[in-house]
């Protein structure tokens, strides 16, 4: 959805579909502005999720399960659901290996990972468990790997050790001196998971309004349904009683808006994918990933299957010009400004020049991208792969430089910030968890908003 003012204001990037509308997120960023309770475009519901990703949406069918008294409304920005980050990654549902024991992100991707499985067998959306292999390639690897082994059992993932030799009867055209073997990994297209609670929640009277960008919070005269949401035109508006928001690359603006801290602040960080020929899927059985090196919040270029039968390569991670912006050139002269005159995104960067610099040329150069690859299946030429579609993270960066590495919840501030919850950092594995994360979610409201 286009926003007018901001098209005003920057007519060359006028293409920017889903950017907030500048002016009015200015004006409004102290302003709970008081309105009258009633108008002929408002709604009124006791529960608005902000945002139709795959965490909005299990939040939603989840307290439609335990509450079905309530009435919900999700509002989304596009005209369909699950078009950003749930709709652009690799789909990969993970097992919990890599996260630190006793943080959130091992938790809800443990249980995550059993909720998944069970729900697709229930709702019949098609996944496979394909497994998956972490695979040191150098012998410097081989102490880090052990660790994560620990990890992992501490973690209570289902995992083995797997000897070089033995690689092969998992993967027989992959190299590598010791792996961690996956069994339950597997894959699922989380747009399709997405839907399913979609469908689910609309089955219990939930209300899901697309093309709907928010752009305020007010707080407005009624006892019962005090704060309202509206759209960027102003010409909707929903009254609530509460406000969940899980607005994904939004999630600081949105945050902001409605007073609360403007740290942790989102930085985009865009991976793009390369994808095997079909005449050479042949090469790649299950998921093959790297051992993650620990200075970076992501995993490293791996090999992904997808439930259509591609295997996508991928993904790198630099820094992207635009939020939602899915393509090299894309640029948005609001977000790319915002990222350079934050303090914390320069600190990241002066400390990771060398690796920043690598991370660019591999984007530009498909044969220094292939060379990763080829580490861990050497028969791999640049004629094999071509170029494939991208996503883009939204990470979480705190005001020294540091990546928010765990799930993080907040409030906003003022009269209707008691009756807001901002998911302020959902990264991967949300997709895998979004079934427990929409418990704890859901655990909270109930706590906080007393309901
Ligand atoms: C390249 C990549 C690979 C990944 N791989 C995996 C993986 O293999 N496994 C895994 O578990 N996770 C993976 N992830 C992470 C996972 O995709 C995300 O953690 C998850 O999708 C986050 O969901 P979300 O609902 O929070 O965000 P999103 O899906 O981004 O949804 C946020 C929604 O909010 C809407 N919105 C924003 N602002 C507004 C507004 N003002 N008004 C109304 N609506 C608004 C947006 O349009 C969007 O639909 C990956 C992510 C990426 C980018």
């Amino acid at each position: 959805m286009a926003c007018n003012v901001a098209k005003f204001l920057w007519p060359r990037f006028s293409g920017n579909r889903s950017l907030l509308c500048q002016f009015c997120v200015r004006s409004n960023f102290n302003g709970h502005h008081k309105r009258s309770y009633s108008s002929d475009s408002d709604s009124t519901c006791d529960v608005t999720v902000v945002g139709g990703g795959i965490v909005g949406l299990a939040s939603a069918r989840e307290l439609s399960l335990r509450r079905p008294d309530l009435s919900i409304t999700v509002l989304e920005k596009e005209k369909e659901i699950s078009m950003h980050q749930t709709g652009h990654n690799s789909g990969v549902i993970h097992a919990g290996i890599y996260y630190k024991p006793g943080s959130l992100k091992a938790k809800l991707c443990v249980e995550g990972l059993d909720l998944l499985y069970k729900y697709c067998d229930e709702q019949h959306v098609p996944y496979k468990r394909v497994g998956k292999l972490i695979v040191a390639v150098d012998k410097e690897e081989l102490g880090r790997l052990d660790d994560l082994y620990k990890r992992a059992l501490k973690n209570g993932c289902t995992v083995s050790m797997v000897e070089g030799k033995d690689i092969k009867q998992i993967e027989p055209h992959c190299k590598g001196l010791k792996a961690i073997h996956s069994p339950l990994t597997g894959i699922v297209d989380y747009s399709v998971v997405t839907q399913a609670y979609g469908k689910e929640f609309q089955a219990r009277g939930g209300n899901i309004q697309t093309n709907f960008c928010v752009n305020k919070f007010s707080e407005n005269t009624s006892s019962s349904h005090p704060v309202s949401t509206h759209s960027e035109h102003g010409s909707n508006i929903v009254n609530s009683r509460y406000v969940i928001v899980c607005g994904g690359l939004y999630s600081d603006r949105l945050a902001a808006i409605s007073g609360a801290e403007s740290l942790p602040k989102i930085v985009p960080f865009r991976g793009d994918y390369l994808v095997l020929k079909p005449e050479k899927t042949h090469l790649v059985n299950g998921n093959i990933y790297p051992v993650p090196d620990p200075r970076f919040p992501f995993l490293g270029v791996h090999f992904t299957p997808r439930m259509n039968g591609d295997i996508w390569l991928g993904p790198n991670a630099i820094l992207a010009f635009k939020r939602e912006g899915y393509n090299f050139t894309d640029f948005n002269l609001k977000d790319l400004s915002e990222a350079l005159m934050f303090s914390g995104l320069r600190k990241l960067v002066f400390r990771n020049l060398t690796a920043g610099f690598d991370e660019l040329y591999r984007v530009m150069n498909k044969n220094a991208q292939l060379g990763k690859l080829q580490r861990f299946i050497p028969n791999l030429t640049i004629n094999d792969v071509t170029r494939g579609p991208s996503g883009v993270r939204a990470q979480a960066l705190d005001a020294d430089g540091n990546l928010v590495d765990d799930f993080i919840f907040d409030s906003g501030k003022g009269s209707i910030g008691k009756r807001m919850l901002h998911v302020r950092n959902a990264p991967s594995p949300a997709a895998t968890s979004s079934l427990a994360i929409a418990k704890m979610i859901a655990d909270e409201v109930e706590n906080r908003f007393q309901l």
